[in-house]
């Protein structure tokens, strides 16, 4: 008889995870996987930006692992609401968490939560389409935007804000994100890094299109690239990410200005200590910061210099955090689930892959090497017999049925799938995106009825 595992979200991690086990012969495995959302490929479909299409081309590859014998897709079911931890236990042999990391690091400093500050998750949730983001009121009407972190986020939502309607028009950018983007009178989005630019997260391939932008040009004042002996070495240490990023920063501040509408100003070395605003958000306070090496890591310390820099919206990019999930252990200071190897710790047949494993870090296909580590713990396992089920004899869809739950199986992904695609081609688009949880239900939970509309 097959292993039966349940997988608890469906993005990269998940479908890595979903590969790896459907692949394995001892034993044989049928995988379902769950997701609260009525669609499949977590932050490849609402995270990843509009304008990387090559990078959400990711999908094809789940599309063939959804295609193979024992997966099922179960969309709109939420661990936690919708069915507990103990519930799945009694259903499956193993139940393997992939949720990712759903909400945003917190700043902590004065004036954080003043409208006109969002974290960038928000953006970045926004402007794709979550049906939960949806009813955000994003007010672009600044003429300078501020976004605190220098990693990928960060970069991604610096080169949102700057992109033209002409950039944005072949892109799955929602509607109302792209018009507002379009028709804002942004002229500078400044991005902080608290570090300097050796220690920037964000990857060369990023930090390049910066200056490939048709609207926007990248600012680098040169006082910033001068590095101290420490920065010096890491930049030896480091030549694929710090190396390429310091070259490209030393072209940009060498640049003359090409005269664009639209500056994406990169400073280093600044840390935000307070976000100003009567009503909302008026300025961020700085505080001008020098390298000093602690414990073996090169970190910021205040020199005691601080800066306003006035503007109208603030996205603070400083990193996602996990969230826990009733019934499952959880660390909260790491954000994650504490696992030996992806087997949780303190619980029975159960394990952990993708960024609540280990943090919000790496490329999506990080995500590879980490769920088959998982996927081996959790094989090994089963043959050593220690994942035997309670309760075969119920299904999760019995379960479901029983609790008038309307869930959408991979049939119906298929149909909002088509149904966006449709929408997009008159406009030369990937696709116009369903994002509403109405729409999304009504086309995924009767994807028959789309069919015969459409003969
Ligand atoms: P990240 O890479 O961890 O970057 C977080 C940034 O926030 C760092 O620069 C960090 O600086 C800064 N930061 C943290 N706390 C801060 C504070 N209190 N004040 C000021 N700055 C602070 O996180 P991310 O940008 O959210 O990206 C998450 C992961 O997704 C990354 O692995 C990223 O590469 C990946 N990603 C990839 C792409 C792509 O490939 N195109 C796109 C998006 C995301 P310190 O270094 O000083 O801590």
């Amino acid at each position: 008889m097959a292993l039966k595992v349940a997988i608890i979200g469906s993005g990269p991690a998940g479908f890595y995870a979903a590969d790896a086990l459907l692949r394995a012969e001892d034993p044989h495995v049928e995988v379902d996987l769950l997701d609260r959302l009525p669609t499949p490929w977590g932050l490849v479909r609402l995270g990843v930006a509009p304008d990387h299409e090559n990078i959400k081309a990711v999908s094809r590859a789940f599309e063939k692992t959804a295609a193979r014998p024992g997966f099922r897709f179960f969309g709109n079911v939420e661990v936690g609401s919708t069915v507990s931890h103990e519930e799945l236990l009694r259903l499956y042999d193993a139940v393997l968490y992939t949720v990712g990391a759903q909400t945003d690091r917190r700043l902590g400093i004065p004036g954080e939560d003043l409208p006109g500050s969002w974290p960038a998750t928000a953006f970045v949730a926004w402007y794709n389409g979550h049906p939960d983001f949806q009813e955000l009121d994003f007010d672009l009407h600044t003429e300078r935007a501020v976004v605190i972190g220098n990693g990928n986020v960060a970069i991604d939502c610096a080169r949102m804000l700057a992109l033209t309607a002409d950039e944005l028009a072949p892109t799955d950018t929602i509607d109302p994100a792209a018009e507002a983007i379009a028709a804002s009178p942004v002229r500078e989005i400044v991005m902080l890094g608290r570090r300097g630019p050796v220690q920037a997260a964000f990857t060369p391939p990023e930090l390049k299109e910066l200056g490939e932008l048709a609207g926007a040009e990248p600012v680098v004042d040169p006082r910033d690239l001068e590095l101290d002996p420490a920065s010096e070495r890491e930049l030896e240490a480091d030549r694929e990410r710090a190396r390429r990023n310091v070259d490209l920063l030393q072209e940009y501040a060498r640049r003359a200005s090409d005269g664009k509408p639209r500056r994406i100003v990169l400073r280093f070395l600044v840390s935000p200590v307070a976000i100003l605003g009567e009503e909302r958000v008026e300025g961020v306070e700085v505080a001008r910061n020098e390298l000093v090496e602690e414990g073996g890591r090169i970190v910021a310390r205040p020199t005691g210099e601080t800066e306003v820099i006035p503007c109208g919206l603030v996205l603070r990019s400083v990193g996602y955090k996990g969230v826990a999930l009733p019934g499952v252990p959880f660390d909260e200071r790491s954000g994650t689930i504490p696992n030996s190897g992806g087997r949780v710790e303190g619980a029975q047949r159960t394990y952990v892959a993708g960024w609540i494993k280990r943090g919000p870090s790496g490329v999506i296909g990080t995500n590879k090497k980490d769920a088959a580590e998982t996927v081996e713990a959790l094989l090994a396992d089963a043959r050593a017999g220690q994942l035997a089920c309670v309760d075969s004899t119920q299904s999760l869809e019995g379960l479901l049925e029983e609790k008038g739950v309307r869930y959408v199986e991979y049939e119906g992904w298929r149909a909002i799938d088509a149904a966006e695609r449709a929408a997009g081609e008159p406009r030369s688009r990937p696709r116009v995106k369903l994002t509403s949880w109405e729409e999304l239900l009504a086309t995924g939970c009767n994807p028959g009825e789309l069919a015969s509309r459409r003969d």
